[in-house]
C-alpha cells in the first residue's frame, strides 16, 4: 500500500519550514526533492568509495567503477531496454538532446530536410535542432497542440515526408501536463524509417516507461527530476542508431588509442561518453531510480492521478483561475493564470509567503507561450510525496491572490 505519510518521511527537506510555513513544494516540473536514501549515498561514495573511474587498477577506482557501471544495470530496468550498451550516461537531458543533434543528425542532415518538433517542446528539445537550422538549412515543422492541450499522434504523423529526417517530442508537457501518444507516433514513424527522439524528462517520473513498447529510438531522462542528484541524466539509444552515431565529445575514456595520426574509438556506450564523469551523482541517481522502482512506478502513477483529479476539482472551481491545457492524458501539472491578476510572478511571490513553491515564467517553453497567447503562467508540479491537503493549501493561498489582486 502506498503510504504518502510514511514516504514523505523519506524526504527531509518536506519537514521544515518556508516563511514560517510549512513547507508546500509544487515545483517537482523543475526538480524534485531528494529522499535520504540519496542523500547517503553521495555522503557515502565521497566519504568512503571515491576515487576516479576506469582508469585506476586500485582498489577504490574498481569500487567507484562498479558502482557507477551498475547504474547502467540500473538505467536498463527503468525504462525497459533491451541492452545495457543502449544506455549512455549524460549530465542530464539537455547534454542527452544536443548529443543526438550533434552526434547522430548533423552528419546525416542536409539543406531542406525536416525535423518536426511539438509546439509544446521545452527549449532543450526544440534549440538544438535550431542550431541545425541555422548552420546546415534544416527545416523545422511545427505541429499545434489542440484547445485542450492535446497533440493527436495523427497530426504529427501526417506531417512526415519525404524529406522528414527526425521527429523529436516530448513524452509529457512540463507546462500543461499533456501526455502524448508517442507509441502511435513510432510505429508510424518506423514504418516510413524516420527515427524518432522522446523527451522523457517529465514523464520518466510519473509513469512507467517501456521504451521497447514506444518502439522510440532514443530516449531522454534527467536525475534531477527522478529524486536524484542534478547533473545525472541517461539517453537510451537502440542499438541500431547507436551504431550510426558519430563521438560527441572527445577527450579521455572514449578512445582506444591515440597517436599523432590516428585515433580509434572505445565500444559503444564508452565511445560517447568522454573525460571524468559525474561519478557520485550517477550512483545517486542509481538509488533514486532504485528507491522509485521500490515504490512501485504504476504506485506513484496511481497516487499522483488521485492528486491530478483532485487538483483538477478543486482548480476547476475557481471561476477566475485560467488553466492552460485541460487533456484527459495530463499528469499532475497544472499552468494557470488568474483574472485580474498582475503577472504570474505576483502570484508565485504570494504563495510563497504561505509556504508554497511553485514556479512562474515561461518554463522554457516560448513556442507554446506563443501558441497559448500569454507571456508566462504559474505552475504547481506534484510529484510522489504530495498530498490533496497540500491541493488545499495551494487553493487557499490562490483565494488570497484573488482577494488581493482582483
Ligand atoms: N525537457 C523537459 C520537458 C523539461 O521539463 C526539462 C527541464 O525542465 C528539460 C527538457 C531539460 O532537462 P535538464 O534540466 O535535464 O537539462
Amino acid at each position: 500500500m502506498y503510504d504518502v505519510t510514511e514516504i514523505r518521511k523519506d524526504f527531509p527537506i518536506l519537514s521544515r519550514e518556508v516563511n514560517g510555513k510549512p513547507l508546500v513544494y509544487l515545483d517537482n516540473g523543475a526538480s524534485a526533492q531528494k529522499p535520504q536514501v540519496v542523500i547517503d549515498a553521495i555522503t557515502q561514495a565521497y566519504s568512503f568509495e571515491y576515487a576516479n573511474v576506469h582508469r585506476g587498477l586500485h582498489y577504490l577506482s574498481n569500487l567507484a567503477t562498479d558502482k557507477y557501471e551498475a547504474v547502467r544495470g540500473t538505467v536498463q530496468k527503468f525504462l525497459n531496454a533491451a541492452h545495457e550498451d543502449e544506455i549512455l550516461f549524460t549530465s542530464g537531458t539537455t547534454e542527452a538532446l544536443n548529443m543526438i543533434s550533434y552526434a547522430w543528425a548533423a552528419p546525416k542532415l542536409q539543406a531542406g530536410d525536416e525535423i518536426i518538433l511539438s509546439v509544446m517542446e521545452h527549449h532543450a528539445n526544440i534549440v538544438p535542432w535550431h542550431f541545425l537550422r541555422e548552420r546546415q538549412g534544416v527545416v523545422l515543422k511545427w505541429v499545434d497542440t489542440d484547445v485542450n492541450g492535446d497533440l493527436d499522434p495523427q497530426a504529427v504523423i501526417d506531417a512526415i515526408g519525404p524529406k522528414t529526417k527526425i521527429i523529436a517530442i516530448t513524452h509529457m508537457s512540463n507546462v500543461l501536463g499533456t501526455v502524448v501518444d508517442v507509441k502511435s507516433i513510432c510505429t508510424a514513424a518506423r514504418a516510413r524509417g524516420v527515427p524518432v527522439v522522446v523527451d522523457g524528462s517529465q514523464s520518466s517520473v510519473h509513469m512507467p516507461v517501456d521504451v521497447q513498447d514506444i518502439g522510440c529510438d532514443f530516449f531522454a531522462i534527467t536525475g534531477h527530476k527522478l529524486y536524484g542528484p542534478t547533473a545525472s541524466g541517461a539517453l537510451y539509444v537502440r542499438r541500431d542508431r547507436m551504431a550510426e552515431m558519430r563521438p560527441f565529445m572527445g577527450g579521455g575514456d572514449m578512445i582506444r588509442e591515440v597517436s599523432r595520426d590516428v585515433i580509434t574509438y572505445n565500444d559503444p556506450p564508452h565511445k560517447f561518453e568522454s573525460g571524468t564523469p559525474g561519478i557520485v551523482q550517477m550512483i545517486g541517481m542509481g538509488v533514486a531510480l532504485n528507491y522509485m522502482m521500490g515504490l512501485g512506478m504504476g504506485n506513484i502513477a496511481t497516487h499522483e492521478h488521485i492528486l491530478r483529479d483532485y487538483a483538477q476539482t478543486k482548480l476547476s472551481g475557481l471561476n477566475w483561475l485560467n488553466i492552460q491545457g485541460n487533456s484527459e492524458t495530463k499528469g499532475a501539472i497544472f499552468s494557470f493564470t488568474l483574472d485580474g491578476a498582475g503577472h504570474p510572478h505576483d502570484i508565485s511571490t504570494v504563495v510563497d509567503q504561505r509556504g508554497i513553491a511553485v514556479r512562474a515564467g515561461h518554463h522554457c517553453a516560448q513556442p507554446l507561450m506563443q501558441h497559448l497567447g500569454v507571456t508566462a503562467t504559474c505552475r504547481a508540479s506534484f510529484g510522489l510525496y504530495n498530498t490533496t491537503e497540500e491541493v488545499d493549501k495551494l487553493v487557499d493561498a490562490l483565494e488570497l491572490c484573488h482577494d488581493l489582486f482582483a
